[in-house]
């Protein structure tokens, strides 16, 4: 068989054969989730048990993606997928690591409001004893107590939980409202560590 025979058999052989995959139906999932490159930024995931509500995903989000909804019962921490632009920088900054860039890249849905879209998760508020406020999720308030025990000089340690405990269930107003009365304000801290 002469060389321009062989050529023309192989191009006939090659488009005579579809050249894409039906999609989704065509598609190993499987297999091409297995080809993904280590480092890729896909979808993002959190770990709803981890979230804590912080907003610190909210305030560092480029693509505006990432909103917070309030009300007297939760607060939502949502993303909408079609506005993610894979900048990691809520994943960097979550200070629970909640967040992880999945290898997830495909997602096709005919209307925006399809829940696949989004990642929620809710997390239940307190309001403010004195003024009835919401003002933060139930799990920050807990978590922050945490840190703050681990963070804390010993020397003023006793003093500092104290005073926690005394402005506990007040939202930030309320208690700056009440800090001399409480005897609650911080430089007593400054102070005792100077004396
Ligand atoms: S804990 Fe992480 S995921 Fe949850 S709101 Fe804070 S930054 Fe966002
Ligand atoms: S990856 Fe970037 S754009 Fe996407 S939700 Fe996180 S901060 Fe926002």
């Amino acid at each position: 068989m002469s060389t321009h025979i062989k050529i023309l058999k192989q191009v006939l052989q090659k488009y005579s054969s579809p050249m894409t995959l039906n999609y989704p139906s065509g598609v190993d999932k499987n297999r091409m989730y297995s080809q993904i490159p280590e480092g890729l930024r896909g979808f993002i995931e959190r770990d709803e048990e981890k979230c804590v509500g912080c907003r610190a995903c909210y305030m560092v989000c480029s693509g505006r993606a990432t909103k917070i909804f309030d009300t007297a019962e939760k607060r939502t921490v949502q993303v909408f997928h079609f506005r993610c632009t894979y900048c990691a920088h809520c994943e960097e900054c979550c200070p629970e690591e909640a967040i992880k860039m999945s290898k997830k890249f495909e997602l096709t849905v005919t209307d925006k409001n399809d829940p696949k879209a989004y990642v929620n998760t809710d997390l239940k508020m307190i309001s403010c004893k004195a003024c009835n406020r919401p003002y933060l999720p139930e799990k920050m308030q807990k978590r922050v107590f945490e840190r703050l025990s681990e963070k804390i000089d010993p020397k003023v340690k006793g003093i500092v939980v104290e005073d926690y405990h005394k402005t506990e269930g007040f939202c930030p107003d309320c208690k700056r409202a009440r800090g001399v009365m409480l005897d609650t304000h911080t430089k007593k801290h400054v102070w005792l560590e100077v004396v």
